[in-house]
């Protein structure tokens, strides 16, 4: 009778138990992005999910609940970034960070302690030098970093990317000496006597960049990790890798295995090729972390390099319209292999060549209204005409805010007073009901999605200029930035029933900040910090 109750006891105490929320959140500013419920106080996860929210959850809080006490603080879901190089950012964040380093000595001290801890042999590689903040204002010889890392290669892009600066063990491994010629468009910087002095300009770079070997598996797979940690650092909970070959996709996969990806990850497929022919055979790969049913193409090159395909030439370079790198025909031909497989196509394009290019390829094979969610990546210039065709097609405009604030000292240069006004048009998209998520294309741009969202709510530098902002007529509202940044970005992986708003039954996947992001001055978005990222239910970063 005794043992009768206990167990009878146990069994309520059992449901009871499994009633009660894993996490109760309590004294929040909750910014849902639910239109039928925008605002909450309070909210309570289980099981990973989103179990309630409102105003009132205490019946959910139980003796095993853990409670976050928000202290007032704002929270809202996960931020979604839909373009970035994950692979890439990992790399950014191995190398050595010369920006700003104020002298060419420091460099080499820095050097010389990396090459303390290196294995022998291994390349030292950094980035961001910029002779034009030292004293002296002249390139650097390999002399300092020979002296620095005598027995390890060393090879520093310099802040544009457009040089290398090397030091004697390079130079040797790639049989750098006063008999070797300059490669067309390139340069290698030489003494009177005509020996390489350790500077090599673009085309010239590649003479010892070749001799970089490429990175393991375990290297690829610490780099996409460290850049998934970084990015539940900065409040992103899902990124939308564009572009990833066969070595980061393994890599992703063996991460997943060991339970070791902090956020989750929309992987694009990296091109066309032997990669690309194998997932179309066996077919999209969709989980709640990861998730391979998309292909990314690349029709032209970036504005700043005017390798962006023009429609008419440039403003600023009468005989130059940039490159068609991936034609209308080609972008078709795959876009006509991925549809029944089930794959969506994402083509990279700046120009408005590029654009009406894989615009008009991608009506071509959807004809119409559809649900495939086909993207433009970028969609940074569009000739005005071109602009109804995506809502014709039902294509996304998948853009990044600070392309347009980074853009914007020169952008008008290039393009003209008349096709600028078809550049980084947001407001232009989303009156014709086209979708419009958001990203940073980090590493190009700072995965940090605060400067994204300010630059999306202000188009201004972080010091305010232009006052008003840049084509102020195209900036997005708050609840526009946050919604490209969220639900928006996740229509754009078919996952908006899953994630992108707070609301009963969604992932538990939310960020708490320094700030309320909504009410705050907009000058100082940029400076907002996030003080908690939560995954599913769990916390993955806590400031
Ligand atoms: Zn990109």
């Amino acid at each position: 009778m005794r043992l009768l109750r206990l167990v009878a006891a146990a069994g309520i105490a059992m449901a009871a138990y499994a009633q009660t929320a894993d996490v109760a959140v309590i004294n929040a500013r909750i910014y849902t992005v639910n239109p039928k419920q925008p605002r909450a106080s309070a909210m309570a996860v289980r099981q990973g999910l989103v179990a309630a929210m409102g105003d009132d959850i205490s019946r959910q809080i139980g003796p095993a609940t853990k409670v976050i006490d928000a202290h007032g603080a704002a929270i809202i879901p996960g931020l979604i970034d839909s373009h970035g190089h994950v692979e890439g950012l990992g790399t950014f964040l191995d190398d050595l960070d010369f920006r700003g380093v104020a002298s060419e000595q420091e460099i080499a001290d820095r050097v010389r302690t990396a090459a303390k801890t290196a294995r022998p042999g291994e390349w030292i590689l950094g980035r961001a030098w910029d002779q034009n903040l030292w004293p002296s204002r002249q390139f650097p010889t390999s002399e300092s970093l020979s002296a620095a890392a005598p027995d390890n290669p060393v090879a520093l892009t310099r802040v544009d990317g457009h040089a290398i600066w090397v030091n004697r063990k390079a130079m040797e491994m790639a049989d750098l000496n006063a008999a070797t010629q300059d490669p067309a468009g390139g340069k290698i910087l030489r003494d009177p006597s005509g020996k390489p002095t350790g500077v090599l300009i673009d085309r010239a770079r590649g003479l010892v960049e070749k001799k970089i070997p490429a990175p393991t598996q375990e290297q690829v797979e610490h780099r996409i990790r460290q850049a998934l940690e970084q990015c539940a650092r900065l409040g992103i909970t899902t990124v939308h890798d564009a572009g990833a070959g066969a070595s980061a996709i393994d890599a992703y996969h063996a991460l997943l295995q060991k339970g070791q990806m902090p956020i989750r990850s929309y992987v694009m497929i990296g091109g066309a090729g032997p990669l690309l022919d194998s997932w179309l055979t066996k077919g999209p790969e969709i989980g709640d972390y990861l998730t391979v049913r998309s292909i990314k193409l690349v029709a032209d090159g970036a504005l700043g390099s005017r390798g962006a395909a023009m429609i008419e030439p440039y403003s600023d370079e009468p005989a130059n319209r940039g490159l068609l790198i991936t034609s209308r025909e080609t972008i078709r031909a795959i876009a006509e292999r991925a549809v029944p497989r089930g794959f969506q196509v994402n083509t990279h394009a700046i120009g408005d060549a590029a654009n009406r290019a894989a615009m008009d390829a991608y009506g071509d094979v959807l004809k119409g209204p559809n649900d495939k969610r086909f993207r433009i990546e970028h969609a940074q210039i569009v000739a005005p005409e071109d602009f109804a065709k995506f809502k014709r097609y039902s294509v996304l405009a998948s853009m990044q805010a600070t392309h347009a604030t980074s853009d914007m000292p020169w952008a008008q240069t290039r393009v003209g007073s008349e096709r600028i006004k078809g550049a980084y048009a947001w407001q232009t998209f989303l009156k014709l009901g086209v979708h419009l998520p958001n990203g940073s294309d980090f590493p190009v741009e700072s995965p940090n999605p605060m400067w994204g969202l300010y630059a999306a709510i202000t188009r201004q530098d972080k010091s305010g200029q232009p006052a008003g902002g840049w084509f102020p007529e195209q900036r997005l509202s708050r609840e526009e930035a946050l919604r490209s940044w969220t639900i928006e970005g996740a229509y754009a992986a078919f996952e908006e029933n899953r994630k992108g708003s707070l609301e009963a039954g969604k992932l538990a996947d939310f960020i708490m900040l320094s700030d309320d992001i909504m009410t705050m001055p907009a000058d100082n978005i940029w400076k907002t910090k996030v003080t908690m990222t939560v995954v599913g239910g769990k916390v993955v970063y806590q400031q």
